[in-house]
């Protein structure tokens, strides 16, 4: 059972910009993601507007296995800045959860 944080969304705010409220799980990002990503954003994202720090904690290999190609922002019917909340997500566990 995953713990909810919630203050987990502003935290990662304020690494820098995260904004995925308009996302309406269509799936296009994963069908053009080269890597296959399945998770960003549908479900990684969905895990941080939670509060579900554990389960973005536990998928941390997929946050650092995007390549920032912006395919899937570039593709994205609702203009989620996904590239820009990976980064911000990064940011936010490099300083805060990994003290890199
Ligand atoms: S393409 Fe955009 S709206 Fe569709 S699931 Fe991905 S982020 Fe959400
Ligand atoms: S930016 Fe990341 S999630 Fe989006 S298409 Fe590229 S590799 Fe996939």
């Amino acid at each position: 059972m995953s713990l909810v944080n919630p203050v987990f969304v502003d935290e990662v705010k304020r690494s820098g910009e995260f904004n995925a409220n308009a996302c309406m799980n269509c799936g296009v990002c994963s069908a053009v993601c080269p890597m296959g990503i399945e998770l960003l954003p549908r479900k990684l994202f969905r895990y941080v507007l939670l509060g579900l720090q554990d389960k973005v904690l536990e998928n941390r290999e997929t946050v650092y296995s995007c390549l920032l190609c912006g395919m899937c922002e570039a593709n994205c019917p609702a203009g989620v800045n996904i590239a820009e909340n990976v980064r911000s997500l990064r940011y936010y566990m490099n300083k805060k959860v990994f003290k890199i």
